[in-house]
């Protein structure tokens, strides 16, 4: 199997596939890594709010590889925005994960009622990034008015936009955006997960047109998805605690789809968004506190 890998628009290179660990639980998420390390993902995908991050770390530390190896992702939780605290942000992910350096760090949410600390989060990735303390930064669920206005007031163009897609909601226009700001995008759910686990109205795994493309093939419907991505020039980050999906998630790099099979894929667009709408992610609804890196976990429960 060949790696794919993207290189950022600050020149960083980050793998193009990685594991992604949003409610998997603390309990399951070393396993999780150090599987996913095993059968060959570079990149993992995390988050301050997920709090896993200290199992993320172990897991990395298991896995025998070298630090410079593995891509380490993260993001700032919307109750840690401003200037300070998503300095002390950075420390805490950091220190939960048990590094000096983060490959990628971004802002979890656009937080659009209150983009002043949005603004001084994003001022802050900025500090670090010139401290060295992270090697990239980027965004996740910016919409074109939050670029828009991001790219104004801020001097750094993000390296990522991480966003909901997969073939039910492909966001071609945001997509578009991105690609003119040299943004790489980075498909969340990116095999229709949320399809699935939230209340939608079809799966993304039982989609006959997925499936009819995945038999010609020989392939998963999931693994049919991950491969639209990486041929269309996305980033996906899918997500599992079960070791033959592990291992099948990565399995993509011994086909190739034709244009007309990423034709049809683009046609089951619904322009159904599974998650919730960016502008109602609000320090009221979604805020909560993120824990210090030295507390220990039973204090934290
Ligand atoms: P996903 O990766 O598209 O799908 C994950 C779901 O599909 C899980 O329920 C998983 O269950 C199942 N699954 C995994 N591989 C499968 C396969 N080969 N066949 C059938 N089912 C399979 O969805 P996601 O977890 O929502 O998104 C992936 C990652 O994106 C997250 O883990 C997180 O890192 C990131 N994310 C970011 C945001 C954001 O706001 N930035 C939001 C959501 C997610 P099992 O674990 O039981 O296999």
């Amino acid at each position: 199997m060949t790696e794919t890998r993207i290189v950022l628009n600050n020149g960083v290179d980050m793998p193009a596939i990685g594991l992604g660990v949003y409610q998997t639980p603390p309990e399951a998420t070393t396993d999780a890594v150090t599987e996913a390390l095993r059968v060959g993902y570079r990149l993992i995908d995390t988050a301050a709010a997920y709090l896993n991050e200290r199992e993320v770390g172990i897991g990395i530390r298991d896995s025998g590889l070298d630090r410079s190896e593995i891509f380490i992702e993260t993001k700032v939780w919307i109750s840690d925005y401003g200037y300070d605290a998503t300095l002390h942000a950075f420390d805490k992910s950091a220190g939960k994960l048990g590094v000096d350096q983060l490959d990628l760090l971004i802002l979890h949410q656009a937080l659009p009622s209150r983009f002043d600390l949005t603004l001084d989060a994003y001022r802050a990735l900025e500090r670090l990034l010139a401290d060295g303390k992270v090697r990239a930064i980027g965004v996740s669920n910016f919409m074109p008015e939050h670029l828009d206005r991001l790219l104004n007031e801020t001097s750094v163009v993000p390296a990522v936009n991480q966003i909901e897609l997969h073939p039910y909601f492909q966001e071609r226009a945001l997509q578009k955006v991105n690609t003119q700001h040299a943004i790489v995008t980075q498909a969340w759910s990116p095999i229709g997960g949320i399809t699935s686990y939230r209340d939608a109205p079809k799966s993304t795994f039982d989609d006959p047109a997925l499936l009819d493309i995945a038999q010609q093939h020989g392939k998963s419907a999931a693994q049919v998805m991950l491969r639209w991505h990486l041929q269309e020039g996305r980033s996906v980050i899918p997500k599992s605690t079960k070791p033959t999906r592990i291992a099948e998630n990565f399995d993509v790099f011994d086909f190739e789809l034709t244009s007309e099979e990423l034709a049809t894929i683009d046609g089951l667009d619904t322009e159904v968004r599974g998650g919730p709408e960016p502008d109602a992610i609000t320090l009221e609804a979604f805020g909560k506190e993120i824990p210090e890196a030295g507390r220990t976990a039973a204090a934290n429960p």
